[in-house]
């Protein structure tokens, strides 16, 4: 947090590459759903801030320990994370599928992973969801930094399958990706501006409120269709 004259300027924490809510252009700027977002409510509300593109795990990190204001990062809302973070209102819904490599025939469902590994990534609800069925089905969990090593884990062959959010893995499908999906998605949940728990409430307020208002101007679905190809 630093103070530049009486104005306060948030530092927001954010995943490195989460496409399309979080990635660099050719351009080498920083887009996305995520980034533009943020931006149309923050020009909105007129506060300031600075982006930190840190990864998902270390964003966590960066806010429960202070370091960070906030954290945009296609985070989904969970019950546990209330204990530990104050949430926006949901800006988008998502949910975890499991995708295979694109020649693979052999994952069909969550019993063809016995006795294999599976890639995830650190603290995300990806990785909490393969945790909670790895005993059921046998296979033991691989952890990545970020999305792209998950990939190539899995492209390489090292990973059978791994779990990632449906629209970002549905993006790096639709990208030239050799992914596919398997399967139904998973429990689904809502993404969500974030705080820590009892900190920077006004920043909260102001999300909600610019949101509500980029809403109803028509920014926000301009956003979208600018990131999700339909
Ligand atoms: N939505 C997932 C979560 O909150 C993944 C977020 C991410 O990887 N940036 O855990």
């Amino acid at each position: 947090t630093t103070s530049t004259s009486d104005t306060k300027k948030y530092v927001i924490a954010t995943d490195t590459t989460f496409k399309p809510f979080e990635f660099e252009n050719d351009k080498g700027e920083r887009v996305g759903i995520d980034i533009d977002l943020l931006a149309a409510i923050a020009a909105d509300q007129g506060f300031e801030y600075e982006l930190k593109a840190v990864g998902f795990d270390a964003a966590l990190g960066e806010v429960t320990s202070g370091q960070s204001d906030g954290m945009i990062a296609g985070m989904s809302i969970t019950d546990v994370r209330k204990e530990t973070f104050d949430f926006s209102d949901p800006y988008f819904d998502s949910g975890v599928v499991m995708a295979v490599s694109a020649n693979d025939n052999t994952i069909k469902a969550y019993s063809d992973l016995a006795g294999k590994k599976v890639a995830v990534k650190n603290g995300t609800e990806g990785a909490t969801f393969a945790e909670s069925i790895k005993a059921q089905y046998g296979f033991e969990t691989v952890s990545f930094p970020d999305s792209s090593n998950m990939y190539e884990d899995v492209k390489a062959g090292n990973s059978a399958a791994l779990f990632e959010d449906y629209p970002v893995v549905g993006d790096a499908i639709a990208s030239g990706v050799p992914l596919k999906i398997i399967g139904e998605m998973e429990k689904g949940s809502s993404y969500g501006f974030a705080v820590k728990k009892g900190q920077n409430a006004e920043l909260i307020k102001m999300f909600n409120a610019g949101l509500a208002n980029v809403k109803a101007s028509g920014k926000y679905q301009e956003i979208l269709d600018t990131y999700i190809q339909k």
